[in-house]
């Protein structure tokens, strides 16, 4: 008799418990239907009040809400980017790496966070970590159109590796990333030296004159020829760089900038009637160029003291700068005195030439008696 109160209560402590379950079940939800349904409002306003905060300039209430954001919905995407946002403007690129890493380990691949990471990287001057991205974002782009921006990228992120590679002493390296480099982009002009370098510092000096001779070949560029005469003047024979220039013309026989080099290897060798000519075509060729007109001019007019004249110009053509061509960004327009690798207001690679070189969209008009392409 003494048992069967004690099982109704315990069959109604039961029952109390289950009603107590039931109301919480009703009242809370199951976790499944809080994070479906009362999630995204509370999400949207608190990315909605930490975007306005930070426009405002207040970025730790920035990181505040948007950090709320995220503790709500543990790998929310748009709370991710947002606090990469107010850690880039806060000047803080370890946190904002650190937000771009969660969203690719969450999203393996996301083409911004992988931009975002790869510009990151490459402004610290990661250029081997830079390489491992870019890779992957090439290997992203579907079409030859998407792929033709992304491969010049990861020419110049190669060849910045490179160039590391070799101030740490690491040549062997440095060889490789370069040799990448002219392998996929064969008018990569500053691969072509970056290799020469790597090469001359393995005692590999006949390989590298092989190298700057291949990419002058594919390019024509004025860097390759100066470093090959560089190169000829140390082995004491200047007298080869006219047959390299010579060569170079006959590839591009209306270039101004190889004409220009051609004068100014014969002037360097006093062969004067030689140099007299190749400055009266580039006259022809580009009278754009205002600062060597100048000298011509006064040039021609003492033609009759026209070895004297030749002297002083020479003289000239010594100060630094001076008669150097003046070089342009195809890409930006940039100026700069003379080559560069990369263009330090665009950030391009390989992306500098000589003013006279027909630049497209920014070249003067071509004038009324320089009608040589038919
Ligand atoms: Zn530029």
């Amino acid at each position: 008799l003494l048992e069967i109160p004690s099982l109704v209560s315990l069959l109604g402590a039961f029952a109390l418990g289950l009603l107590v379950a039931l109301l919480i079940t009703l009242l809370i939800g199951p976790r499944g239907r809080w994070t479906t349904r009362a999630t995204p409002e509370a999400v949207e306003a608190l990315l909605a009040r930490g975007a306005s905060a930070r426009q405002a300039g207040q970025l730790d209430e920035a990181i505040q809400h948007h950090t709320a954001a995220l503790d709500v919905d543990e790998g929310h995407l748009g709370a991710l980017f947002a606090l990469a946002e107010d850690y880039q403007a806060a000047g803080q690129p370890a946190m904002v790496r650190e937000h771009l890493r969660r969203i690719l380990s969450r999203r393996p691949g996301e083409p911004r966070a992988l931009t975002w990471l790869r510009d990151l990287t490459a402004a610290e001057g990661r250029w081997e970590e830079a390489k491992g991205i870019q890779e992957q974002l090439l290997r992203r782009a579907a079409t030859p159109e998407a792929r033709m921006p992304e491969n010049a990228l990861l020419s110049g992120i190669r060849y910045e590796a490179g160039k590391v590679a070799v101030a740490e002493g690491r040549t062997r390296d440095a060889r490789r990333l370069f040799q990448e480099v002219i392998r996929d982009d064969p008018a990569f002009v500053p691969g072509y030296l970056g290799l020469g370098e790597a090469l001359q510092k393995l005692g590999k000096r006949r390989e590298a004159v092989q190298v700057w001779a291949e990419g002058l070949q594919r390019t024509s560029a004025l860097p390759l020829l100066r470093r090959l005469e560089q190169n000829e003047r140390e082995a004491g024979h200047p007298g080869e760089m006219i047959q390299l220039a010579l060569a170079a013309l006959a590839r591009v026989p209306d270039d101004p900038t190889l004409t220009f080099y051609l004068g100014q290897v014969y002037l360097d060798l006093s062969m004067l009637d030689e140099a007299t000519e190749q400055f009266e075509r580039l006259a022809a060729l580009a009278p754009e160029i205002g600062t060597f007109h100048a000298y011509l001019g006064s040039l021609l007019e003492r033609r009759g003291k026209l070895t004297e004249a030749l002297v002083e110009y020479r003289q000239a053509l010594k100060i630094r700068g001076v008669f150097d061509l003046p070089h342009r960004c195809g890409e930006c327009g940039n100026r700069f005195p003379g080559w560069v690798d990369r263009c330090e207001r665009c950030g391009r690679w390989n992306s500098i030439q000589p003013v006279t070189c027909a630049l497209p969209p920014l070249a003067p008009p071509p004038p009324p008696h320089g009608g040589r392409q038919p």
